[in-house]
């Protein structure tokens, strides 16, 4: 029976486990142990629509105070700097698997020019955020719309509301972990305390302390669709650029580069790959496409995820689990699925959950993690943007897996949602609108051309048009973020429920 919870780590990781158990079962005994002289990772600023939902609909968090405290801006999507086009939007709208009224087929057939084709990727082509109320005060949407949040800030915040919901919180490194046959039997600290729970959550970041060294859990390599291991990041202070309401992904001689807007400051980081670029290099190529970046971080990563992350007493949260390199945003995503499944898990099983719900819950991330590697893994085979060593063997080498059906179903029919419930696989939180806004964006070629009337053109182009409209006259992030700041400002928490 599963009265006391310890997390181990205090990233967001750890925190946001730690309050979805707290809040869920109130009646836990939950506890944070973490080390401020490990520190956490700092990096992890573009959100997919999962975190507000989460965080304002299911945990239900005043999104108001969040903004004031964590200083977030939104994102209305990823702008690819990718493949032949100068570039393309992938919003969290429906662009791709919608059909405008009145068109014969899916928007997709029309996306030669694919610009304005819904009023997400109208906003971002205008630099705005929301459509103007008749007031003049920004339609502040919650659907979606993700945030862009700086990690300390985000984590600061967490642990600020753990604290406020009597949430246990250590500062002091474990020195050994203690192990039986149930799996862990306490931790040790540096002080020689031992701290011991009913369960365990191991959130301690890439160090996986428990899952991984203590039971020896084996780890799956996404080498082989992913070749990126690295980053190097840094930033500047905003002048007078606008804020830009969406994450750019650019791509670079050996991998890609983010761009993340926050409300004083602009933040870029190269992910590469060390088979084909130094760190020194990818310094220096980082530095001349940002020349105003000021200092800078290197980051290493791995790729992949653990057999199982629920095994005996201890279920891993986070980059303790797996990882992808964020070129989807899709960690913290990931890390509110599992703190939301374990806190069911306990719900539903009355504090005691069965093997086989472990088990389920094993299969269920193992299905998520592998379904985003090959999504992430389409970026790379088809980007035709750059001819260097990196991006010709991305083309020529990369895994494809699950993916490569969705693929072959595009080629031979073009973009259309037709078949999403036979070739994508269950667990896909892209979608088919993902892959198609992928597939158009890069250009990848499909047999069946469309061939619109020439009514067909000008409702389309209407429509175009309109959106640009739209967007002329809407709300930019920073006069949004002002007129929330504003306490007078009302929210409808019932708009995030989930
Ligand atoms: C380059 C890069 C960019 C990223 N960008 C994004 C993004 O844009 N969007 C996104 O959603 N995700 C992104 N991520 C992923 C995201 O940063 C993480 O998934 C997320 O922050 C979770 O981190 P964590 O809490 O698992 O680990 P960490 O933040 O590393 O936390 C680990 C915790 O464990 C503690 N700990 C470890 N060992 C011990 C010990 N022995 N004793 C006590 N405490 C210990 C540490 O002190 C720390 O508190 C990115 C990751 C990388 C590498």
């Amino acid at each position: 029976m599963v009265r006391s919870v310890l997390v181990l780590g205090g990233g967001s990781a750890g925190y946001l486990a730690a309050l979805t158990l707290k809040m869920k079962l109130p009646q836990l005994d939950v506890a944070v142990v973490h080390s401020k002289e490990i520190g956490i990772i700092g990096v992890g600023e573009a959100t997919t629509v999962a975190l507000p939902k989460v965080l304002h609909g299911y945990l239900g968090f005043d999104p108001g105070d969040f903004y004031r405290r964590v200083e977030t801006t939104w994102k209305l999507g990823i702008r690819f700097l990718w493949g032949p086009r100068p570039y393309f939007d992938y919003t969290f709208g429906s662009q791709l698997d919608w059909k405008w009224a009145n068109l014969g087929k899916f928007n997709g057939y029309y996306c030669d020019d694919f610009s304005y084709v819904d009023l997400p990727s109208a906003l971002m082509s205008q630099n705005k955020a929301f459509a103007r109320r008749a007031d003049g005060g920004p339609v502040v949407g919650v659907n979606n719309y993700a945030y862009h949040i700086e990690n300390g800030k985000f984590v600061e915040y967490l642990h600020q509301k753990a604290l406020e919901l009597g949430v246990t919180v250590r500062d002091e490194e474990v020195a050994e972990v203690l192990v039986n046959d149930a799996g862990i039997a306490g931790l040790r600290v540096a002080s020689g305390a031992v701290r011991t729970a009913d369960l365990y959550v191991d959130c301690s970041g890439f160090r996986s302390a428990l899952l991984g060294k203590a039971l020896g859990e084996p780890f799956h390599s996404f080498k082989s669709s992913l070749f990126n291991d690295r980053a190097v990041t840094g930033g500047w202070a905003r002048g007078d650029e606008p804020v830009q309401p969406y994450t750019t992904a650019e791509t670079m001689d050996s991998g890609w580069c983010w761009r993340i807007d926050h409300l004083d400051r602009i933040n870029r980081g190269y992910v590469y790959s060390t088979d084909f670029i130094s760190d020194a290099d990818a310094e220096a190529e980082f530095r001349r496409k940002n020349p105003k970046v000021t200092g800078t971080r290197v980051v290493k990563f791995v790729t992949g995820r653990y057999a199982r992350s629920w095994v005996k007493n201890v279920i891993a949260v986070g980059n303790a689990a797996g990882f992808v390199e964020p070129l989807e945003s899709t960690g913290l995503a990931v890390i509110c699925d599992e703190s939301r499944l374990l806190a069911e898990a306990l719900a539903d099983s009355d504090g005691d959950p069965s093997p086989s719900m472990a088990a389920a819950y094993n299969d269920i991330f193992a299905r998520e993690w592998d379904s985003i590697r090959y999504f992430l893994a389409i970026h790379f085979k088809f980007n035709t943007r750059l001819d260097t060593p990196y991006w010709r063997a991305c083309r020529a080498d990369l895994d494809l897996g699950t993916a490569a059906g969705v693929v072959e179903f595009y080629r031979e029919n073009g973009p259309t949602p037709y078949a999403k419930t036979s070739v994508l696989g269950t667990n896909d939180i892209f979608g088919m609108e993902g892959y198609l806004c992928l597939l158009l964006g890069q250009g990848v070629p499909y047999r069946r051309r469309a061939e619109p009337s020439p009514r067909e053109w000008q409702l389309w182009h209407g429509i175009r048009a309109e959106n640009r409209v739209k967007a002329l006259t809407a709300v930019g992030v920073a006069e949004a973020y002002r007129a929330v700041s504003d306490p007078s400002w009302r929210w409808d928490a019932a708009a995030f429920r989930v």
